[in-house]
Formats: structure tokens, sequence, C-alpha cells
């Protein structure tokens, strides 16, 4: 069973454990045109990846932005078979050293591609050793240590590197400015997500109607990666309750039992808002202050909880602090003083 809850019935959308990174390997689309959504990113990509191949080049370095689970590494698997490439995936954290990526680099055939998830939390130091790497296709490194030490150029073979950001705004001005492409990508809306859940339903042999998949579509958060994690959570609930069949009664009363609200929000979203709220008077509030408050990391609270709620308008950034809109307390059935909330725009 699928389960990446918390004892608080907390959904960490940011990451996927062992059983479900195998199911969604299966889940992921194959190429351009089995991508759903994701529009204009798409249609430009198609763009470059025709003119690239045109002029019998690599493609441009790329950088996919958005909350986790939108489909940026997906989109990276789906560029590469489009250009007839070889995929070495990677992620900032997981590049300690410099000399982590040497071997990495020295294996790139021509047009091959790297993914670097996470690349805003690559190191200084790994940041610059990329540099030359990506603009000249070459790297300098040192080989022995103290007197010894010697530097050894190499040069490497054209290759195109794909950086996947949830955090677009941290990464320096010198990577950003190394990159040719750029693809921001949005929630996905409803109907998208509903054809997403008959697309992974179909894969995964679920029979499931379609007011259920509208349902779960609605319910997702705007993330495929999400409504995946709820089908089969539904999935689940109706093996173990009815009879095995997903229909729209079901659906609700095993999004009910996992706490997923109308809204799509779950227990940390609503304890996210409510905090705020009880014990900040609404705010403005800092996110230190709040992510103490609900004893949650601090990253994670911007990345994974509020881009969303930011997104549909339960809260409001202003410079000195968040600060809930009238939207979440109606949605928290709390009585809104207008007036007293008003002010602190
Ligand atoms: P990210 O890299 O942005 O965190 P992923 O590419 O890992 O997101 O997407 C998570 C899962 O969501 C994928 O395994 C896939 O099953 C599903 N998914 C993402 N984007 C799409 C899409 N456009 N169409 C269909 N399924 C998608």
């Amino acid at each position: 069973m699928i389960n990446v809850m918390s004892e608080e019935g907390f959904f960490d959308y940011s990451r996927e454990n062992e059983e479900e990174k195998i199911i969604n390997l299966s889940l992921r689309p194959q190429n351009l045109s089995e991508f759903i959504g994701q529009k204009q990113v798409v249609s430009s990509l198609e763009i470059s990846i025709a003119a690239a191949k045109k002029r019998n080049e690599s493609l441009e370095h790329a950088l996919l932005a958005g909350p986790p689970g939108l489909g940026k590494t997906s989109l990276a698997y789906c560029i590469a078979r489009e250009m007839g490439a070889k995929l070495t995936a990677t992620s900032g954290p997981a590049i300690e050293r410099a000399g982590d990526l040497v071997g990495i680099l020295t294996n790139l055939e021509k047009g091959d591609i790297l993914f670097i998830d996470e690349i805003h939390r690559v190191s200084k130091v790994v940041e610059e050793f990329l540099y030359p790497a990506i603009e000249s296709f070459q790297i300098d490194f040192v080989i022995d240590k103290g007197p010894y030490a010697k530097s050894v150029k190499f040069s490497l073979k054209p290759f195109t590197l794909i950086g996947a950001t949830t955090r677009k705004g941290l990464l320096s001005a010198p990577l950003r400015g190394r990159f040719g492409l750029f693809f921001d990508f949005d929630f996905y809306q409803p109907p998208e997500l509903s054809s997403v859940v008959a697309r992974s339903a179909k894969l995964l042999d679920i029979e499931v109607d379609e007011n259920s998949c509208m349902e779960l579509a609605r319910r997702s958060r705007g993330s495929p990666r999400l409504c995946n994690r709820l089908l089969k959570r539904v999935r689940d609930y109706a093996q173990v309750v009815g009879e095995g069949v997903i229909d729209l009664d079901i659906t609700r009363k095993a999004l009910a039992q996992i706490e997923i609200d109308e809204e799509g929000l779950d227990g940390v979203d609503r304890k996210y808002l409510k905090a705020i709220i009880e014990l900040y008077q609404g705010g403005p509030v800092g996110i230190e202050a709040i992510a103490a408050s609900l004893g949650e990391d601090k990253g994670t609270i911007e990345d994974v909880v509020e881009p969303y709620l930011l997104n549909k308008g339960f809260i409001v950034r202003t410079p000195r602090g968040r600060v809930a809109a009238q939207l979440s307390y109606r949605h928290l059935n709390i009585p809104y003083q207008k007036e007293a909330q008003e002010k602190l725009f």
C-alpha cells in the first residue's frame, strides 16, 4: 500500500517512496504527444526540438521551473525521446563534490541529456565547475593533492543540460544566464487532470467512471503526481470497502477518509491556514513564524504547501508576510471581519 502520509495526514507532494517511484515510472508520458497539459511549454518545445534536429545540433540547455509533481522530470524524459538522446539523471543534493560530476560528464555522448533535478541545490563549487562544461563543453579538474596537484583540461562532447527547479528565485544569475530555454510549469486545470486520471487508470487496469475522474482531478491541487496518488488511495478504498469499482460515492468517501476536502486541501493546508488566522490574527506573518508554529520545515512549506494556496487565492504575500484571504475564512467557516482584515493588506 502506498503511504506517503505522516501521522498528521501530511501528503508530501515533493517526494515519492520506492513503490510509488516504480508505479510512476510506468505512468510517465513517453513522448510529447502523450504529455497532457502545459500546452504553451510543449508547443514552444516542439519548435526548439524541430529546429535543433534540422540543424543536426543538440538542444540548447533548458531550465524547467515549477512546483513539485507537475511533470518536469517526465518532460525531460520526453525531450530525450524526441531527440533520440540518452538521458543521465542526477540531482543537486546528490552531487556533493565537483569530482562526482567528472565521470558523468566525460561519459556523455554527443547530443546526450544531463538532467539535474533540484538544480538550485548544487553547491557554489559544483556550480562553478559546471560553467565551462555547459558553456564550452570543457572541464578543468585537479588531480593529486598538494605539490603534485595538476590541473587537467578535458573536452566534452556537446550535450544538453536540463535543469529542474521548484525555486527559480534561488538560482544564481550566472547559472540562470547559461540556459537558452526557459519553461515555467503551471498548475494543471481539472479537465487536464481528469485525462491524467483516466490514462493512469487504464494503464493500471483500474475501473473508474468519468465523474470520479473529474472529482479526483478537482481535488488534486493541480498536480498529476497527486492525482495519481489519490487514484491509488481510492482504488485501495474501493477494494476494501466496496466491490473494487470506483464510482463518485466511493471516491468521495475515500477522499473524506484521508481528509482531502472539497477544494483538495489536506490536513497540513488547513493547519497552515488556521495558524495564520488563529495564531496570527490573519497575518501578516513571516514564514519562519508559521513554520515554527507548525513544526514543519520552512523550505517544505514554501515549496509544497504555499504555491497552490497562493495560486488559488487562499493567501496573499505582502512585503510584511503572508495574509489569509477572505476565501480561507469562508473555507474554514471562520467569521471574517472585513474592515479589520483589509487594513492588513
Ligand atoms: P516533477 O519532476 O515536476 O516533480 P514528475 O515528472 O516526477 O514531476 O511527475 C510526477 C508524476 O506525474 C509522473 O510520474 C507522471 O506519472 C505524472 N505526470 C506528470 N506530468 C504528466 C503529464 N503531463 N501527463 C501525464 N502524467 C503526468
